[in-house]
């Protein structure tokens, strides 16, 4: 639609649209919706793309080496590492397979830090710790950080990552020991950190135990023929100088089954052999068997591509959707601006100062759930108050489209409240 701009009508033009909207809220509201767009879940139709995995291993050959039905392989199954080394360009060797969910490792990682220290300092539970959290950015990195005491200093994300010379300005307080990264189709905002930024990154002075908690939970879900490029991070922070730099996490929760996959922990080997001096107090090893499933499922790292594209056929469709009715509904108003992801699972949407919360609690009264506003900044606290994170991949097609038209509806309806 091409809507005149909110800004450059005049008081009745002004006051005729907050009527409309609020008409057309009402009208929401009396339809008694009860539609969902708040967290990044599979479809249930996603999840059937990988219903063969529940009849797995059967009688799959047992792979060779340890006993995958006993005790031990601290490391996981060498046969899903090397599938998924290969496709996160992580030597094999580097690359840990553990249980089902990447974010117990990053809790894992940053509690035995607190506790223990690492590389020869101080424990951070010793000391003011601070980590830099790039916004909008993932509420549960976050929650994380607030839970374990850690300060949080937000840094907007651009285009292609963050601004190195502000990040350089950070770093140079040695109290900062971490930051969170999501380099491939951010959650919410779709951002892909460029080579050029991350190189440059990699290279900056820090603390000698500040690491990049190297989140690639979306390395691999494209939604377009151009791919972002998979930057070999392990190989990158050696380049620069600084091969302890990275802390490497991604998982199966969005490939195979959520919260029932396989994560990944990759690092330089000084950081791994820190990484298992602890891990082997806390387990015997990890689910062994479900590596094999996957790796029985998936054959090779052209059987998890192929798997991808097609979760790129459903998920596509509900982008495009979410782009369509943002487009038609307030395209020219001047209201709003919406991220239009390469990959991933999330649409930022930014609406104007002060109304996001204002946004989510119209919604609410409609019957549509979205993510609090907030939560894709540190304490949940938005300065802006603008940011709204939108997940268009658990909903069917027909329950998203009134889903969207109804947020459409709430962002003008705050928005004309406004003026
Ligand atoms: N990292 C990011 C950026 C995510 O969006 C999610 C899922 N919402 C996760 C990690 C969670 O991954 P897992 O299930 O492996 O803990």
């Amino acid at each position: 639609g091409e809507h005149m701009r909110l800004s450059d009508m005049d008081a009745d033009q002004r006051a005729a649209l907050l009527a409309e909207q609020e008409r057309e809220h009402q009208e929401l509201c009396g339809r008694g919706l009860s539609l969902n767009l708040t967290r990044g879940k599979p479809s249930s139709e996603q999840l059937d793309l990988s219903n063969a995995l529940l009849e797995l291993p059967g009688s799959v050959d047992l792979p060779a080496g340890p006993d995958v039905r006993n005790y031990g392989g601290l490391d996981g199954l060498r046969e899903i590492r090397e599938i998924f080394g290969e496709l996160f360009m992580i030597d094999p060797d580097l690359l840990v397979a553990s249980d089902n969910a990447s974010l117990s490792l990053m809790h894992d990682c940053v509690t035995y830090a607190s506790l223990h220290g690492i590389a020869g300092q101080q424990p951070w539970s010793n000391q003011q710790v601070k980590f830099v959290c790039p916004v909008p950015g993932y509420d549960r990195h976050f929650a994380i950080t607030e839970h374990l005491g850690i300060e949080m200093i937000p840094i907007p994300l651009t285009d292609d990552g963050v601004n190195v010379e502000e990040l350089a300005a950070l770093l140079a307080d040695e109290q900062v020991k971490g930051m969170w990264v999501v380099p491939m189709y951010g959650n919410p905002s779709g951002t892909v950190w460029s080579r050029e930024v991350v190189e440059k990154i990699l290279a900056l002075p820090a603390a000698p135990d500040f690491r990049i908690f190297w989140d690639n939970a979306y390395g691999l879900h494209h939604l377009t023929d151009e791919p972002a490029e998979m930057l070999p991070i392990l190989d990158m922070a050696a380049a620069a100088g600084n091969p302890d730099r990275v802390f490497a996490f991604a998982s199966t929760s969005k490939i195979t089954f959520a919260g029932a996959g396989v994560s990944f922990f990759g690092s330089s080997k000084t950081n791994l052999d820190w990484y298992r001096g602890h891990t082997q107090f806390r387990t015997i090893g990890p689910d062994k068997i479900n590596h094999w499933r996957h790796a029985a499922f998936f054959g090779d790292a052209e059987g998890v591509r192929a798997h991808m594209r097609k979760h790129r056929e459903q998920l596509a469709p509900k982008f495009a959707l979410v782009d369509e009715v943002l487009s038609e509904r307030l395209g020219g108003y001047g209201v709003a601006e919406w991220t239009k992801p390469r990959g991933g699972y999330f649409v930022a949407l930014r609406v104007p100062n002060g109304t996001a919360s204002r946004v989510v609690a119209l919604a609410k009264e409609a019957g549509i759930a979205l993510t609090p506003a907030g939560a894709a900044h540190p304490l949940r606290h938005d300065p802006d108050d603008a940011v709204i994170r939108i997940a268009p991949s658990f909903p069917p097609m027909d329950e998203l489209r009134p889903a969207m038209e109804g947020v459409a509806t709430c962002v003008l309806l705050a928005a004309a409240e406004q003026l």
